[in-house]
């Protein structure tokens, strides 16, 4: 498919998706509309960011227009699940802008952290697509605020990172009430086995659709890491953000307090800055996000929960202030640049103790990252330290400590970017790594979430 126009949407939604300037489909539209379009389950492996919230609500707002009726009083037509705030309220977003001159239309918003009453009162009526987050969803079936018997299509959005968040079990609560008959877009960035299963129990002989989008998205960012002293962190942000051509950037912490220092340090030396995570109220995290979505504020830091679901295109560089943990979250946190096809900088710092981390980080990019070491000032392309005999023992001594932050099993090949190595020496290195990475494998404990309690917590 090149074009919105050979799917045969109807003319509401191409018309909407000309206001949007939306020409060629990504990928992920291109494989998922058809066979949306045709009724079927569809399982999708995709990201945020390659576009897939148009993948699955422009078939469903063609469903509506082909299939006129009012909903039900307290119930919805369609219900999507989202595990975040953020993530839902810009699907609500996506799905009004594609569903502007959709009559009638209605767009419902359950999520957790804001009063319920006005959202039993947006139900009452009915609406034509409910967004939730699955707490709030039971809440408001267990208040018999809202039916869910009579949804004709369900979308299950990031499953994944439900998994991560201890969501499943609400999911499986929730699917037990809706009726057999109905369509469901299942989409995930990985595919663990917990998640094997839940497709599995949820679909109807789907079918399935991925895209490989770090491969493309990491092409078009210039990674680069910069070896520094711990204490020598803020000095050296605040020098990047002076020195740097920015136009919006987003600085990653790995802890709340560490977000807020981070913005203490920033206005001390003159930068406003502003930090979003767990601890700020929901009023504060919307009115920050509006100003950074709004180019009023060019500095935002967020912790990786915080992060999830912000989608804001012309974040030109992310910060790694703090080297993730879990090496999937840096290809979630640097792929928040360079959207929308264009081109961005993500620059890592790591400190003494960070390294066995940008080890694993280098393993699931399959690729070297530039590093600079700002203790001597020397250029170094690969050839860190932290490939030395000395960080095997680092690594041992990580991975016996943090095995099971890595579970999730990604055996999805698709979901990683394919690059090859960049140097013999990494090559080599590799040769002799038995678990090398041409063959990937992290640990996974069933029943565990990927964060351990205190990460969870950010
Ligand atoms: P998503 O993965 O759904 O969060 O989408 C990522 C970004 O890409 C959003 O800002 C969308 O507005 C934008 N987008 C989605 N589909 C297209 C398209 N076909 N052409 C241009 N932009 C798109």
């Amino acid at each position: 498919m090149t074009s919105f126009n050979d799917f045969g949407l109807q003319e509401p939604i191409t018309r909407a998706l000309r206001d949007e300037n939306y020409v060629t489909p990504t990928p992920i539209q291109a494989q998922t509309i058809p066979i949306a379009l045709s009724g079927r389950d569809v399982i999708g492996i995709a990201q945020t960011g390659t576009g897939k919230t148009a993948a699955f609500a422009l078939p469903i707002l063609n469903h509506l227009i082909g299939n006129r009726r009012r909903p039900e009083r307290k119930s919805a037509r369609v219900l999507v699940l989202s595990p975040t705030r953020e993530l839902s309220g810009q699907i609500a977003d996506s799905f009004r802008t594609y569903g502007k001159y959709v009559r009638p239309f209605d767009v419902a918003l359950a999520i957790g952290g804001v009063p319920i009453n006005r959202q039993i009162r947006a139900l009452q009526r009915g609406v034509e697509v409910l967004v939730a987050t699955p707490g709030r969803l039971l809440d408001l079936v267990h208040s018999r605020a809202l039916d869910i018997n009579r949804i004709e299509v369900l979308v299950l959005d990031e499953a994944d990172r439900m998994l991560d968040m201890g969501f499943i079990h609400d999911i499986k609560k929730i699917v037990a009430m809706l009726p057999r008959e109905r369509q469901t877009l299942f989409f995930s960035a990985t595919m663990p086995q917990q998640i094997v299963q839940l497709a599995g129990a949820m679909l109807n002989n789907p079918e399935r659709v991925a895209v490989t989008p770090q491969a493309s998205t990491a092409e078009r960012i210039a990674q680069r890491v910069i070896h520094v002293d711990k204490p020598a962190k803020s000095a050296l942000l605040t020098e990047v953000l002076k020195t740097e051509s920015i136009d919006r950037v987003l600085v990653f912490t790995r802890t709340k307090h560490g977000a807020d220092k981070v913005v203490r340090v920033l206005q001390k030396a003159g930068l406003a800055a502003e930090a979003i995570h767990g601890n700020k109220s929901q009023n504060q995290r919307e009115r920050v996000l509006s100003a950074f979505r709004d180019g009023k504020l060019r500095t935002l830091i967020a912790t990786d929960i915080a992060a999830r679901g912000i989608d804001v295109d012309g974040v030109s560089h992310v910060i790694n202030y703090d080297l993730p943990n879990i090496p999937e979250s840096y290809v979630h946190r640097i792929g928040r640049t360079a959207r929308a096809g264009r081109d961005g900088v993500a620059i890592s710092f790591c400190d003494h103790e960070e390294r066995a981390y940008l080890r694993d980080i280098e393993r699931l990019i399959r690729m070297a990252i530039t590093a600079t070491d700002r203790r001597t000032g020397r250029q170094d392309h690969a050839a860190a330290p932290h490939h030395s005999a000395n960080h095997q023992n680092e690594r041992a001594h990580h991975r016996g400590n943090h095995q099971g932050r890595h579970g999730g099993g990604h055996g999805q090949q698709g979901a990683r970017p394919q690059r090859q190595p960049q140097d013999k020496r990494k090559q080599d290195h590799e040769k002799n790594e038995p678990n090398g990475l041409g063959n990937v494998r992290f640990m996974q404990r069933t029943g565990e979430p990927r964060r351990s309690a205190g990460h969870r917590a950010q």
